[in-house]
């Protein structure tokens, strides 16, 4: 297996802690010392950093997807990249090929530039491929 790698995020303060070196609370050695003042707790209110596995990140960004997109474009002015991706002559017409990428994936959109028509959208890579090749086969 290999190693997990987690990130590093700052502790929600004032935080508790059980004494690290006595160990008291956990009935391991003595009976508290002058570093918990024989609390066996220790008060933390600076800088305390909390491991979390970057896998739980992930998953977290992936389940709320439209929640963190929001949230990234009202903070960091985040917006999906748009950019034509080509533009395919056939005999059914010009279409331009445009890629939305986003944090959450990429979706085409097919539009004529020939005449007035709807544009078509396609969610996988897959779809989009089946429509070029339709296209470029002339429908056949
Ligand atoms: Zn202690």
């Amino acid at each position: 297996m290999s190693k997990q790698i987690t990130v590093k995020f700052p502790a929600p303060l004032p935080a508790e802690i059980p004494c690290p070196v006595c160990r008291y609370e956990e009935g391991l050695k003595g009976n508290g010392c002058v570093a918990c003042q024989f609390t066996g707790a220790i008060h933390i209110t600076v800088d305390a950093k909390i491991p979390i596995q970057r896998a739980h990140i992930i998953k977290y960004v992936a389940n709320n997807m439209s929640v963190v997109s929001s949230e990234l474009t009202k903070l960091f002015g985040l917006v999906p990249e748009v950019e034509t991706k080509e533009v395919v002559d056939s005999e059914l017409g010009q279409f331009e090929i445009i890629q939305v990428s986003s944090l959450g994936g990429a979706v085409w959109i097919a539009n004529r530039l020939d005449e007035f028509a709807p544009p078509k959208y396609f969610y996988t890579l897959k779809e989009l491929d089946l429509f070029k090749k339709g296209i470029e086969n002339g429908g056949r």
